[in-house]
């Protein structure tokens, strides 16, 4: 070996897969992000190896996942692993925190999971979009009305891949909801009536948070429909403040 030649790997991958090579420069820009954030020094403090997170986390008992390997990878700042990692364990997470209440070092392995994850959002890699595809109605909800599941989702429809254990859920929601105290409850086809005032003032937290630019980047088509169902809500709010306007001066 010459006093030049280095041991880092220009190009990580593996030589058997036809995967492409990921550049050492593209593996340090998304340890960057991952470190970057305002949360990483709060969420890691060093790590004992010590496997505690491991043993009280409810996911390493059924998947092929350990917070502790995940905290090792980056404390070690082990590039290659961090990106083998966010392919698809990453995702075995249930963000109970467990772990975070156990370590005895102070660290939040689901919170360093987390901003993995939003690195890999932001990177727009396949296993953001491949978790997040069977999420496309809940988000279509969430984001263009400020909602999660509206109660008359949650049918067999809609549901198709649980199964027979839908009709499980079957419920006279109508009745239900009617049954809620709060006005803004009774309702099916939402989880609880927003006002559009609100509706629009979410559409700007979506914008300056960089949330609608991450959808765009990981679901297009999803994005598109989104984008149209605020500009029908925006057009509705400035139709309500001009009637406001007119009832004013008449
Ligand atoms: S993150 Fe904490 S609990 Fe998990 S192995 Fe490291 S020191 Fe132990
Ligand atoms: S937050 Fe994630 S890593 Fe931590 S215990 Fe829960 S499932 Fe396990």
């Amino acid at each position: 070996m010459s006093a030049t030649t280095t041991r880092v790997q220009e190009n990580i991958g593996d030589p058997v897969s036809d995967k492409p090579q990921v550049s050492r420069p593209q593996l340090e820009e998304i340890f960057k992000d991952i470190q970057a954030d305002l949360r990483y020094d709060h969420e890691l403090h060093g790590c004992l190896n010590c496997g505690i997170c491991t043993a009280t986390c409810p996911a390493a008992h059924y998947y092929d996942f350990s917070p502790r390997e995940i905290v090792q990878l980056l404390w070690t700042e082990n590039l290659e692993g961090i990106y083998d990692a966010m392919q698809e364990k990453i995702w075995a997470c249930a963000q109970c925190y467990t772990c975070a209440a156990r370590c005895p070092f102070g660290n939040s392995p689901g919170g360093l999971i987390m901003l993995m994850r939003e690195t890999a959002i932001k990177h727009e890699m396949e296993s953001a979009k491949s978790v997040l595809r069977p999420f496309s109605r809940v988000m279509l909800k969430l984001v263009s009305t400020g909602n999660q599941l509206a109660p008359d989702m949650i049918n067999a429809e809609h549901f198709a891949d649980w199964g027979p254990n839908i009709s499980k859920v079957d419920a006279p929601l109508k009745l239900l909801r009617k049954a809620i105290p709060m006005p803004t409850l009774n309702t099916t086809a939402t989880a609880w009536e927003v006002n559009l005032r609100t509706s629009v003032e979410l559409y700007t937290i979506w914008e300056e948070t960089g949330v609608l630019k991450q959808l765009e980047g990981i679901d297009r088509n999803l994005f598109d429909v989104i984008a149209d169902f605020m500009d029908e809500k925006r057009e509705d709010w400035k139709d309500f403040l001009a009637d406001q306007e007119d009832e004013k001066d008449d």
